[in-house]
């Protein structure tokens, strides 16, 4: 019989064989390719591609070549210490996708449609890599793109657009989430500027942001500003969130600002009321809606080429009915998705996008991709569950997307105002009968 070692005594060397590192998945599990060697596409079922301008598919290759060389081998690593790869965003400046849509100011003047199968490609590998983008790219850089003034597209937008300055977006407060259009974060006039005061949460970006797009209460008008915040300015602190199960690269802090200075350079002319924020949130939901088509069809494609590696009951699992009832479910929903993502970028382009167009697009997508994630986990087995397979990571990343941007609910009931006329956000008031 092989005697325990006493753990009790502290002073007690463990035994070597104790302190052995975690096989590498590739040598615990030869039967399929873990996703550091990402999968071949697969999940382009109806050629969308054929629907892409050459300069679209051009966008779309090299943002799969440089996510599938340089993030896939990393991704399982930084995901688990819930670090970001900063060396990597040399990588991404060079891809020229920064700035989106954005015409002049150094930005890539892409179409939407461009801008969206690039945000879908970064998403099909690392979908925290993609919220990092989009907070950059659709959030901060567009508000001052649609918002600021001439002297603040020429200051900030060029170095924004090659990634040598990062920005983020602060609208969420600990006590506002849905109902951010009550936030309480005060901007009062003083001379020369304006004295923020107030907190800010689940700001992606930020604990390492050069520039801080920050809303806050005008305390003469009572409306919403806007406001570029430096990220050494006295009085502004940000701090990591930790224990994330989603988006684990995404660096969330918790903004502080007491009395910090902000110059009346610095103020976004064009956001006077929460109505313009929308303006930014609508067009920046249809690059959101993006990401979880790329993620599934990242699902899908690991999938797809996992149930022909494994074998059980001596076939593949691809083989088995049941798989590929679950497979085909998974590849309808992700045509569906594509279809209506292309969509919205059409609508949007012919300038008949509404709110509520977007806000479904968001919406019924994360739902679709939310079944796709749950069909790929099981598809996996225990390899379902361990994040060097993709789908366990896709799986968890899912969640914070179906909830940012607006939750599932509440982009359900823009939709809903849209459609009938009635605003239903708050309950209805209680009338007793007594
Ligand atoms: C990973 C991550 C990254 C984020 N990044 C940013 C960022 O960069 N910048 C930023 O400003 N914010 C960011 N957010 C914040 C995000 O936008 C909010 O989490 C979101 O708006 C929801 O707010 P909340 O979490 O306070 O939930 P709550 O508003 O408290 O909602 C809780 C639940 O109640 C439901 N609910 C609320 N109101 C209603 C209603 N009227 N009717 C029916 N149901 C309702 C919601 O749908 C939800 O299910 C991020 C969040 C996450 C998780």
């Amino acid at each position: 019989m092989v005697s325990r070692p006493n753990l009790d005594n502290a002073n007690m060397k463990m035994p070597s064989y104790f302190n052995f590192p975690a096989l590498d998945v590739s040598v615990a599990f030869p039967q399929a390719t873990p996703a550091s060697t990402f999968p071949p596409c697969a999940s382009d079922y109806f050629h969308f591609n054929d629907l892409l301008k050459p300069e679209e598919q051009a966008v779309r290759n090299r943002v799969r070549e440089c996510m599938e060389k340089e993030i896939a081998p990393i991704m399982t690593e930084y995901w688990e210490k819930a670090e970001f790869p900063f060396h990597v965003i040399p990588k991404f400046a060079a891809l020229r996708i920064a700035g989106g849509t954005i015409k002049g100011y150094g930005c890539p003047d892409l179409s939407i449609a461009g801008s969206a199968v690039a945000a879908a490609e970064v998403a099909r590998v690392d979908a925290s890599c993609s919220t990092f983008f989009l907070v950059h790219s659709s959030l901060a850089m567009l508000t001052i793109a649609l918002c600021g003034s001439e002297a603040q597209k020429q200051k900030y937008l060029p170095s924004l657009a090659q990634m040598k300055t990062i920005a983020c977006w602060a609208l969420t407060e600990p006590d506002y989430g849905s109902d951010a259009s009550a936030l309480k974060t005060t901007a009062t006039k003083v001379e020369g500027g304006w004295i923020l005061d107030g907190q800010k949460r689940w700001i992606g970006n930020s604990t390492f942001a050069d520039l801080l797009v920050i809303f806050a209460r005008n305390m003469t008008t009572n409306q919403i500003n806007g406001y570029i915040v430096k990220k050494d300015a006295p009085g502004l602190t940000v701090t990591k969130m930790e224990n994330k199960i989603g988006l684990r690269i995404v660096q969330n802090g918790d903004i502080v600002m007491g009395k910090v200075f902000v110059p009346d350079d610095d103020r976004l002319e064009g956001v006077n009321s929460f109505q313009d924020t929308n303006k930014v949130l609508a067009v920046s939901r249809v690059m959101v809606a993006w990401q979880p088509i790329g993620l599934s069809m990242g699902i899908y494609d690991m999938c797809h080429r996992y149930l022909k590696e494994r074998k059980q009951f001596g076939a593949p699992l691809a083989a088995f009915q049941i798989s590929q009832q679950k497979l085909v479910q998974m590849l309808g929903n992700i045509q569906a998705m594509i279809l209506v993502g292309w969509r919205l970028c059409k609508l949007y382009e012919s300038g008949k996008m509404t709110p509520g167009h977007a806000s479904l697009g968001k919406s019924w997508i994360t739902l679709r991709a939310r079944e796709t994630a749950a069909l790929g986990r099981e598809l996996l087995g225990g390899n379902g569950i361990l994040a060097d397979f993709l789908v366990a990571k896709a799986f968890c990343d899912i969640e914070p997307i179906y909830t940012f941007e607006g939750t599932y609910d509440i982009n359900t009931l823009v939709t809903g105002r849209e459609i009938t006329g009635f605003a239903s956000f708050k309950p209805v008031a209680q009338k007793s009968r007594l």
